[in-house]
């Protein structure tokens, strides 16, 4: 297995720029996954490390070796699409071995590699069906098959699971994470689900407009969003934000706007008079969002709520909740119990609050 760098890479597609000067490494044996909007850079940035588009500028090294210019063959490199790409008129085996059938390895060693990768993905029974014979999730098993036998140094997966419908997927999702522990590989996974990014990755790189954003442990990406972008793209229900000024009174910080008054505690933002005047957008997850009975037994200063809309999702509610003309939706245990229209008391988990300058979206809490 390998690490991966990239350093300052850029792409340009005539004349856009796609990636504006990609740093970031990729340690031996890490799982990272890459997140982003659509059309922000992630699959470009994966078929350059695989050497599938041409690097417009700055340098890519697998194991500290510079491959800008090596051919695609020659970089140990295995890609697994979210289409899987199995050649369609070849078996299950013949399409597991056609890599290593091409390099003319010999023939032990592809009946090795194959019958390894097959027991590992639970693939033996299958072996001789065509890909119009398997289903979804076992299509997907013969092209991460594929990828397992050509011993590669860095697996790149694209989205590898968004064919399938949500419960494979799920299925899915902890086959990879079981094959990750099995094979200890080096791995960059790029996917639009949040589920997959927070429970498969090692580390998060957030992508927007072709930049990293930010590179961290779920944990860290997730309770220490450093932009306003990171934290609206991180989580699902998305991050509630609060635009207004800070206002010191007396010894108190508030954020203030037309319909709120909220506290400030000093340990978010301690030399309170620094920030008077200062606008800001506080964001705060559905889930750090108290109401009703809550609010009132945690919270000394709460604000004034009215139900708009409440979602039974099970276990866990989500309450629609508007603090004049603000929109916060809250996500609680069920059940509330209280019909739209009702008043309820609203407050926010101080110290779960993150606080962003507006004008340069940066994290100024701690
Ligand atoms: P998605 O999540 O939708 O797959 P992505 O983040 O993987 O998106 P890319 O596929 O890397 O995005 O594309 C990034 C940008 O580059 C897009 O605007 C896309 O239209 C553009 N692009 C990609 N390939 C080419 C190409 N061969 N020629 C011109 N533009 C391209």
């Amino acid at each position: 297995m390998a690490d991966v760098k990239f350093s300052k890479v850029t792409k340009k597609f005539n004349e856009n720029l796609i990636l504006n000067g990609v740093d970031a490494e990729i340690r031996d044996h890490e799982f990272v996954v890459i997140v982003g909007p659509s059309g922000c850079g992630k699959t470009t940035l994966l078929r350059m490390l695989a050497g599938l588009e041409e690097i417009t500028d700055g340098e890519i090294h697998i194991d500290n070796v510079l491959v800008n210019n090596m051919h695609p063959s020659k970089r140990q490199i295995a890609m697994v699409f979210q289409d899987y790409a199995l050649y369609p008129h070849m078996t299950v085996e013949e399409n597991m071995s056609f890599a290593l059938r091409l390099r003319k390895a010999p023939k032990a060693e592809i009946k090795e590699r194959v019958t390894e990768a097959a027991n590992i993905l639970q693939l033996t029974t299958l072996l001789k069906r065509m890909p119009k014979q398997l289903s979804g999730g076992q299509r997907q098993r013969v092209a991460i098959g594929r990828a397992i036998v050509r011993k590669p140094k860095v697996f790149l997966f694209d989205e590898p699971l968004s064919n399938l419908d949500a419960k494979l997927r799920e299925e899915m999702r902890v086959e990879i994470a079981k094959l990750y522990q099995r094979l200890n590989a080096t791995i960059i996974y790029v996917t639009h689900d949040q589920v997959e990014a927070m429970t498969l990755a090692g580390r998060i790189m957030v992508m927007n407009h072709g930049i990293i954003q930010q590179v961290g442990t779920p944990i860290e990406v997730y309770r220490k969003p450093v932009n306003l972008f990171v934290a609206g793209f991180i989580g699902s229900p998305t991050m509630n934000f609060i635009r207004g000024k800070l206002k010191v009174e007396g010894d108190k910080l508030y954020l203030k706007n037309d319909d709120i008054s909220l506290y400030i505690p000093s340990f978010l933002l301690s030399k309170t008079a620094e920030h008077d005047g200062r606008e800001v957008v506080v964001g705060v997850r559905p889930d750090d969002v108290l109401v009703g009975g809550a609010a009132r037994e945690k919270c000394s200063e709460k604000l004034d709520g009215m139900l708009e809309v409440s979602e039974l999702l099970g276990h866990r509610e989500n309450l629609y909740i508007k603090v004049g003309d603000t929109r916060v939706l809250a996500t609680v245990e069920a059940f509330f119990n209280q019909s739209p229209g009702s008043k309820v008391a609203v407050c926010f988990n101080y110290e779960n609050m993150h606080v962003f300058d507006k004008a340069t979206t940066q994290r100024i809490n701690g």
